[in-house]
């Protein structure tokens, strides 16, 4: 018996029909019909602004959108007022990259990146970089493909200010060592943001256990709304950064005069918030822990170890990544650029992500333009990985 067998909650997602092999999670996930009557029924009869009205129905909406955050805060190990409600994990880098390092960076200070990071967790920071005179070093990746921590603990200097990394590489699935990834961090004076985006929907995080000082994800891949993330920072570090854009909600007094500001996270969240976003990421959550982060990730590895199994018993093809990625398989099929094997395989019901995943400098250093990526998530099985595995035959037999 493969322990990739199902989840048995296949039936939960209505985007995902039978005989449709699903593996583009890593990109966005399908939605649980729970998460869809949550939206529902917020845009139909729950529906009223927040913090605002005095009238119950905005009472009711505003009492649903704090318990939002304090579910969020509950499933990472955080406080409430440390939760920021943002558009994902792109808005969240991009507020740290502003609001922290724009008071924090001096001419000369350094950010430390790793070299397997998503575009929105490189290019806020090189934008930061230019406008406070700093620079950016890039940790090298491992043999098998993983931040390479010990090159880290070589590079880190007094100089570094922020060390911004992915928990789970969103090409490689590579799991980062958060604990020491932060104590080196922290050894050098520097604070460290985590960009959990892949590993959110994959493992049980703790921020607190991690030691993290900022931690981002994007509610549309932990199976809720696109356009609602959120930013996790210590409340020390967003009480003292200034606001991110000024409008409603993110004040204290308004004069022409001066303005003062709320205190975090209203001071963080101007104007009217993605109310139902928020609503919906809470029903993904109580969704997600129902099923249990801890069998999902067994699952996903599982999927990972039987996909890498059959994949690799192909002569031409080429896997990257370590053997325990989370959740993530990027391959390469000899000879064939990975959008025609993505392109085969959709014709076979198989949906895999084929580019550069926004990873440009990581597939510099794989040495292609681009790679084919299976990702699971919690509806897949063995069915999927025996389409997928189908589906690159076919691709062999069509280029061979
Ligand atoms: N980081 C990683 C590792 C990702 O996989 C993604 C989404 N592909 C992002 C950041 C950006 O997330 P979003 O587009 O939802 O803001």
């Amino acid at each position: 018996v493969l322990d990739s067998a199902p989840l048995d909650v296949r039936a939960d997602f209505p985007g995902v029909p039978e005989g449709w092999a699903y593996l583009d999670t890593a990109a966005t996930a399908q939605k649980p019909q729970a998460v869809i009557d949550a939206i529902t029924r917020a845009y139909g009869p729950e529906y009223a602004t927040v913090h605002r009205g005095v009238y119950k129905r905005s009472a009711d909406m505003t009492l649903a959108f704090e318990a939002a955050r304090a579910r969020v805060a509950g499933f990472i190990g955080a406080q409430p007022g440390e939760v920021v409600f943002v558009r994902g994990a792109t808005e969240g880098i991009n507020l740290v990259a502003q609001c922290w390092a724009g008071t924090q960076l001096k001419p000369g200070d350094r950010i430390l990146l790793s070299g397997l990071e998503h575009h929105s967790n490189i290019v806020p920071w090189q934008m930061a970089a230019e406008r406070a005179g700093a620079a950016i070093d890039v940790v090298p990746l491992t043999a098998d493909q993983r931040i390479d921590l010990d090159a880290m603990a070589a590079m880190l200097t007094e100089r570094h200010r922020m060390v911004a990394l992915a928990h789970v590489s969103n090409v490689l699935g590579s799991v980062l060592d958060v604990r020491r990834a932060a104590d080196l961090a922290h050894g050098a004076g520097a604070k460290i943001l985590i960009d959990g985006c892949q590993a959110v929907p994959r493992m049980a995080v703790d921020v607190a256990a991690l030691g993290a000082d900022f931690y981002v994800f994007s509610g549309h891949k932990l199976y809720g709304p696109t356009g609602i993330g959120v930013l996790w920072g210590r409340a020390e570090l967003l009480d003292a950064m200034p606001p991110y854009q000024g409008g409603g909600s993110m004040i204290d007094r308004v004069t022409f005069e001066r303005t003062t500001y709320a205190p975090p996270p209203g001071r963080f969240e101007a104007g009217t918030p993605h109310i139902v976003g928020v609503v919906g990421l809470h029903a993904a959550i109580d969704y997600v822990a129902g099923v249990g982060l801890d069998r999902i990730h067994a699952h996903e590895t599982a999927l990972v170890r039987d996909a890498r199994a059959a994949l690799g018993s192909i002569n031409s093809v080429r896997l990257f990544g370590p053997e325990d990625s989370a959740g993530i398989v990027s391959f390469a099929v000899e000879g064939v650029h990975p959008h025609d094997v993505a392109t085969i395989l959709d014709e076979g019901g198989v949906a895999i992500r084929a580019g550069h995943h926004c990873a440009q400098p990581l597939m510099d250093t794989l040495g292609v333009p681009a790679t084919a990526r299976a990702s699971f998530g919690i509806y897949n099985g063995p069915a999927d990985i025996a389409a997928l595995v189908k589906g690159v035959e076919r691709v062999t037999r069509i280029f061979g």
